[in-house]
């Protein structure tokens, strides 16, 4: 049993002040849908819990005006079911409502989605893990263990983006949704309010995997904007998964296009479940610009996304399956209306 402190504040401002009065050790809370887990897997140990769920008027869904605008505490079955994302970016309410269950889509919020941690197996099943009950050495749980993925069962791991220290896959679909519409993220820190693309919000492994996002201590999002595109109806979030349902992706793509006729203008294309952080696939969209958009275009469009994929032992087929999934992707959307 480990024991925490537990406070409400009931404003942003103030659940700031309680986090940097609490000093190291404090963790803001939301949902609770990955902390609580990892809190009872006893791979995270919060001294202090900021709950953030009583601030008022940081829920709000507004889709007028020159862009999208998603306050942090919005539920994210509440955006995958607004008529406005569904009829006009269907790849922002498809990647939500992919994600988890119904019943913790209605409980995670969209700000704390962005700082889910990853699935990997030896990272979850560390010390006191409920399904194996073994201590695997992992970079990302104990910086300077070692990393048991390596050399062991690395089916799930990453083929982009990892490092000797780790190749633990990036598990969110939101961000990778976000990522391909340029999405940015608006802060809130002791020194005050700043923005940041989605982008730029996720750090590579490199020798610090135990550093995975980029904001600072005490930081919070407090809300998430998409710039308005014609690309958003004509846009998807494809996934492929062992299961249909509640399963983490195997390949994702996240796609957007600007068409004219059947000529695509601009491509946005990012990936999801083979890299270590949502990757924005740019050599992908800049092999389809200008070109017409045919079975043949969109399959060399998938393996330029892969161009640079490092494949594991047991992981191989994530680099063929990639590429087939952005090409069906880029196929789906196409096939959508931008009227
Ligand atoms: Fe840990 Fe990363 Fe290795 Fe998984 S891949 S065991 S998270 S260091």
């Amino acid at each position: 049993m480990r024991s925490f402190s537990y406070a409400r504040p009931e404003t942003a401002l103030a659940a700031i002040q309680a986090f940097a009065s609490a000093g190291s050790g404090a963790r803001y809370i939301a949902g609770g849908t990955t902390l609580y887990d990892l809190m009872k897997l006893d791979i995270e140990h919060p001294q202090h819990l900021i709950d953030v769920t009583a601030i008022r008027g940081l829920d709000r869904i507004e889709t007028s005006g020159d862009r999208l605008r998603f306050e942090a505490l919005a539920p994210m079955s509440a955006i995958a079911a607004n008529q406005t994302v569904l009829r006009d970016y269907p790849v922002l309410a498809e990647a939500l409502s992919k994600a988890a269950s119904q019943q913790l889509r209605n409980m995670a919020t969209v700000g704390g989605n962005l700082l889910q941690r990853t699935r990997c197996l030896y990272f979850r099943n560390g010390a006191g893990g409920v399904s194996v009950g073994n201590t695997y050495p992992c970079n990302k749980r104990e910086p300077g263990s070692g990393c048991a993925a390596i050399g062991g069962v690395d089916r799930g791991q990453a083929v982009l983006g990892q490092s000797a220290s780790c190749t633990a896959v990036s598990p969110g679909d939101w961000p990778v949704a976000l990522v391909a519409m340029n999405a940015y993220v608006e802060v809130l820190g002791t020194s005050g309010t700043k923005t940041l693309p989605v982008a730029d919000l996720y750090r590579m492994p490199g020798d610090t995997p135990h550093l995975e996002f980029t904001l600072q201590p005490g930081e919070m999002i407090t809300a998430i904007v998409v710039p308005k595109t014609p690309a958003g109806r004509r846009s998807t979030y494809h996934k492929i998964r062992d299961r249909e349902s509640y399963a983490f992706a195997l390949a994702s793509a996240a796609v957007a296009l600007e068409m004219d006729g059947d000529r695509v203008t601009r491509a946005h294309i990012a990936l999801g479940g083979v890299a270590t952080k949502p990757w924005r696939a740019t050599a992908a969209e800049a092999a389809l610009a200008g070109q017409q958009l045919t079975p043949n275009t969109a399959l060399a469009a998938g393996h330029a996304a892969f161009a640079d994929a490092r494949p594991g032992r047991h992981n191989a087929f994530k680099i063929k399956l990639g590429a087939r999934t952005v090409a069906d992707a880029l196929t789906i959307a196409a096939a959508r209306s931008d009227t």
